[in-house]
C-alpha cells in the first residue's frame, strides 16, 4: 500500500479525524474572522445571534448541524476563529503562530482522551468528555492544526493569493500547489496578471 507522503499519520481514521476538524477551523475562520473576501472588504457578523446564524448555516451546508450551540458559544467561537487564523498562510511566521496555537491548546484544556460508547470501541478525541462545546471544538481544531504543522506540512494551511482575499483553506492536493480559495479568485488573479503583462 502506498501512502501519500504528506498524510498526517497514514492511519485513515486519524487522518479523516484531522481533516474534519481542520475543515471546521477553515469554516469558522472564513465565516467569523476574515475581513476581505473575493476582492472586497468583508464584515464578519458582529452579534452573538448573527454569529450563531452564520455558523449554523454553514454547518448545515457541510452536513454537520450542531445540537447545542448557543449565541454565547458563537461569540466565544468568533474569538477562537480570530486566534486560529494566524496559522493559515503563516509562512515565515510559523514559530509565532505555533506559540499562539500552543497557548490556545492550554487555554481550552486540550488533552488526548478516549471517549467510551457502550458497545463500540473507544474513540480518540482531544478534549475531556465533560468539556464545554467551545472548549471541545477549540481543543480538537487546535490539535488537528498542530498535527499538520507538527509533521512539517504547515504549507497546507493556506490563504488565498488573489488580491483582497484572505479566505483560508486546507490544501489536500498531492503536491501542496493550491493557491486560491476558489475558481472565481483563481480567474480574477489570472485576469489581473494578464492585465499587468499587457501594461508591461
Ligand atoms: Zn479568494
Amino acid at each position: 500500500m502506498t501512502i501519500d507522503p504528506w498524510r498526517i499519520t497514514g492511519q485513515p481514521e486519524i487522518d479523516s479525524y484531522v481533516g474534519r476538524w481542520i475543515e471546521l477551523a477553515v469554516l469558522l475562520v472564513n465565516r467569523l474572522a476574515v475581513t476581505t473576501a473575493h476582492g472586497r472588504p468583508a464584515t464578519p457578523p458582529q452579534s452573538g445571534d448573527e454569529r450563531h446564524a452564520a455558523i449554523i448555516d454553514r454547518l448545515a451546508a457541510a452536513g454537520r448541524p450542531p445540537s447545542t450551540l448557543t449565541a454565547a458559544d458563537a461569540d466565544r467561537l468568533a474569538e477562537v476563529a480570530v486566534q486560529l487564523s494566524p496559522v493559515f498562510g503563516a509562512g515565515d511566521r510559523i514559530l509565532t503562530a505555533a506559540a499562539q496555537l500552543n497557548e490556545l491548546l492550554v487555554r481550552h484544556k486540550a488533552v488526548p482522551n478516549l471517549h467510551g460508547h457502550p458497545g463500540r470501541s473507544p474513540v480518540l478525541a482531544f478534549h475531556q468528555a465533560d468539556a464545554s462545546l467551545v472548549d471541545a471544538w477549540a481543543a480538537d481544531m487546535g490539535t488537528a492544526l498542530a498535527m499538520v504543522i507538527g509533521v512539517g506540512q504547515s504549507v497546507r494551511l493556506g490563504t488565498c493569493q488573489a488580491g483582497k482575499c484572505s479566505l483560508v483553506f486546507f490544501d489536500t492536493t498531492r503536491n501542496a500547489s493550491r493557491r486560491f480559495c476558489d475558481l472565481s479568485c483563481q480567474n480574477r488573479a489570472k485576469a489581473s496578471a494578464y492585465r499587468a503583462r499587457r501594461r508591461a
